[in-house]
């Protein structure tokens, strides 16, 4: 996606707020660890760095609590350190119906492929295992192909939107949608030496994939008169040079597919998922989806709020380019994008690994995966069977 330079003084305020909130709050697992590692001289730097490792975490994922810590601060090891963090973490994921663990492991496995991008042999690869995988648990596929100018050297690219369809009989219909290819190279990398590195986009690319993925498993059994379809757009960022190349292309090719009437199905509404695995996941009410589709903004965060989702905040911020702009303004269906643009959480010293070598499955996890996962659930739920 790309973000409106217009806004950024706004967001710099923001980003400002934020960091005198997590200053003041003494937020952070890294500061709870530095304090920790004053007082526990004597302990074994191992110990140490065990104890701010599980803290950090634990405090990424929202899942610390004042007795976890001090279990944390009273253990005398490492392994007993890392199980009760391991511990934490699972008795929150085997609390959800939603398996955020399964998700994970698809982000995973889509990384290993590496590169995705359109044309590419990964791409190709990663096209296998969803048809399979998607079919398998039920779904219709349909490959919508076309083909795009290579933005460097001008040759035909061939590309492919996956249209994942759940009870095709349905008339009526939502979408909810995520783009599969990668950017070329981490462009963005701060490191000048790395921007021709391999980019494996695992929050960028392979959470939206991951997450729909582990969604499947409920289609088949979603009762109701609405039916569901999953669209992975090929070509968002087939983009070498952002201010030349033209992002968008696949979903721009299916909504103007949609406003020709080139597809039987209609969409009532469109949910797009960018960036959603974060480890430290904070998704705002994005800019451009509150202009075009704020009834839907507003339905989605109010599922996430009865459900006790903090991470979703009901508050705008970041103004976005994603695909979610074609299906707006091309194909008239209204359209949203949940994206956590702040990967990770801006603080001090800490740099974006958005477009970055850093964008990579540790830094993402399996509990925000559980979590957007789960409003999407929940969100269908009261669509479908409406
Ligand atoms: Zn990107």
């Amino acid at each position: 996606m790309n973000v409106f330079i217009s806004r950024s003084k706004h967001a710099i305020v923001l980003a400002l707020g934020a960091m005198i909130l997590a200053v003041i709050g003494g937020g952070g697992g890294g500061v709870a660890g530095e304090a920790y590692a004053l007082v526990a001289t004597g302990e074994s730097s191992s110990i140490i760095t065990a104890r701010r490792d599980a803290l950090k975490e634990l405090t990424a994922t929202a899942l610390i609590t004042a007795d976890i810590r001090m279990e944390i601060e009273a253990a005398d090891s490492v392994a007993q350190i890392q199980n009760i963090a391991t511990k934490a973490i699972d008795t929150f994921l085997a609390g959800q119906e939603f398996d955020g663990n399964a998700a994970f492991k698809m982000l995973e496995k889509v990384c290993v492929i590496g590169s995705r991008t359109s044309g590419s042999d990964g791409m190709r690869k990663q096209q296998e295992l969803l048809l399979d995988t998607f079919e398998k648990l039920g779904a219709e596929v349909d490959m919508q192909l076309f083909s795009a100018r290579h933005p460097i050297d001008g040759s035909a690219v061939p590309m492919a939107n996956m249209i994942i369809q759940w009870h095709p009989d349905r008339a009526k219909r939502v979408m909810i949608c995520a783009h599969y290819d990668t950017r070329p190279y981490p462009d963005n990398d701060p490191d000048p030496k790395k921007r021709k590195a391999l980019f494996v986009g695992a929050n960028d690319g392979a959470s939206g994939v991951g997450l729909l993925v582990e969604l499947g498993r409920f289609m088949k059994d979603l009762e109701g008169d609405v039916g569901v379809d999953f669209v992975l757009f090929d070509g968002e960022e087939l983009v070498f040079e952002s201010q030349r190349d033209p992002f968008f292309l696949g979903s721009e090719h299916f909504a103007r597919e949609v406003a020709a009437g080139a597809l039987e199905q209609r969409y009532e509404a469109a949910v797009l998922l960018d960036m959603v695995a974060d480890k430290e996941l904070q998704l705002y009410q994005e800019i451009n989806s509150c202009r075009y589709a704020n009834d839907l903004v507003q339905e989605v965060w109010g599922v996430a709020r009865r459900l006790g989702i903090r991470q979703f905040y009901s508050r705008r911020r970041h103004e976005v380019r994603d695909d979610h702009l074609p299906l707006n303004e091309i194909a008239r269906i209204p359209a949203i994008d949940i994206i956590d643009f702040d990967y990770p959480r801006p603080s001090s010293g800490r740099t974006t690994y958005w477009h970055t070598t850093k964008d990579v499955p540790q830094n993402c996890s399996a509990v925000s995966l559980a979590r957007v996962g789960t409003v999407m659930l929940e969100w269908l739920r009261q669509r479908v069977g409406n």
